[in-house]
């Protein structure tokens, strides 16, 4: 009863929702105090390799732990911190805990998989940005295992400034993965301009696949389209056996969902990954 009390206080928090600039004001006021406050924590979803189930990387998904609502998910806070710029800061405190995060994982002397954040294309934009994520490297362990995801439909505006960037990050070991693909509109040309290791096939092809034949000749055109720029494959949202199996059968490389993990916080994706 609680979580649903719970859902009904979000649905307030939903930026199309908000009715009033009053309204808007009062949740970012809100996302400043939980900043102060250290209230945004990081889960861990695992990225395997679909044929071996093996983790080779996790991707960190940021929550908002409120006092108040609980864990509010990231389309409950993340576009109003978009229009505001809050995102900057709270962008840069992810990079940090990831870093840090992952430098405890190496400490314990176990698998220290490789930790993909999230990144905003207000992040992207900033001239400062390789800078931003340089400095937040710098307070994990050396060598960093930290890589980013970027939003295909995100990464096109500004093709030319955000390429320097990626090189540059690329350059100091950060691997780019293209996020949500599909859903966008990128050219295929920009496409293989971009310095990036990792595509990322939206879940919504993954939902419909077994059921449109359309969807499936996407999925399987978009694994030959990575393939083909030497791009390692992920699937995202993969739910079921029937799914993973036909992803396998198209030679897709690695997936995530709740058919192997949902987001899990610190301490339960450690032991996880350590059995
Ligand atoms: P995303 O990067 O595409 O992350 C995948 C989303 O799908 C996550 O939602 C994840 O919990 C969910 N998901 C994973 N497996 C399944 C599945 O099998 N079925 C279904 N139905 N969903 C699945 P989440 O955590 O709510 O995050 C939503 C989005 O918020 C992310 O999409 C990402 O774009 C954004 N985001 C999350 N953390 C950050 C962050 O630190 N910074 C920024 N800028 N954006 C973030
Ligand atoms: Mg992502
Ligand atoms: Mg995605
Ligand atoms: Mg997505």
């Amino acid at each position: 009863k609680k979580a649903k009390a719970g859902n009904e206080r979000l649905v307030f928090y939903d930026q199309h929702m908000t009715e009033s600039v009053a309204e808007a004001l009062a949740l970012e006021n809100k996302l400043r105090r939980a900043l102060e406050r250290d209230e945004f924590v990081l889960h861990y979803q695992p990225k395997v390799n679909i044929a071996t189930r093996r983790i080779v990387a996790l991707e960190a998904l940021i929550r908002w732990n409120s006092p108040g609502e609980g864990l509010v998910p990231p389309m409950k806070f993340i576009p109003l911190m978009e229009e505001t710029g809050l995102i900057l800061e709270v962008g840069a405190w992810a990079l940090r805990q990831a870093a840090l995060d992952h430098q405890r994982w190496v400490q314990r002397g176990g698998t220290a998989p490789r930790l993909a954040v999230n990144v905003s294309a207000v992040q992207l934009r900033k001239p400062d940005f390789v800078a931003t994520v340089q400095a937040a490297l710098a307070c994990g362990a050396e060598p960093h295992g930290i890589d980013i995801e970027i939003t295909e439909s995100l990464i096109m505006e500004d093709i030319e400034a955000t390429i320097g960037k990626l090189h540059a990050l690329r350059a100091r070991g950060v691997e780019l993965a293209i996020d949500d693909f599909g859903t966008g509109y990128s050219s295929l040309a920009y496409l293989a301009r971009l310095p990036a290791q990792i595509l990322k096939i939206d879940r919504a092809f993954v939902k419909t696949m077994l059921d449109e034949p359309n969807s499936l000749l996407l999925v399987s055109t978009m694994v030959s389209l990575a393939h083909s720029l030497r791009m390692t494959v992920v699937a995202e949202g993969v739910e079921t056996e029937a799914q993973a199996s036909q992803l396998l059968q198209l030679g897709c490389d690695q997936m995530q969902g709740y058919l192997v993990s949902r987001p899990l916080p610190f301490d339960e994706v450690t032991a996880l990954f350590g059995r």
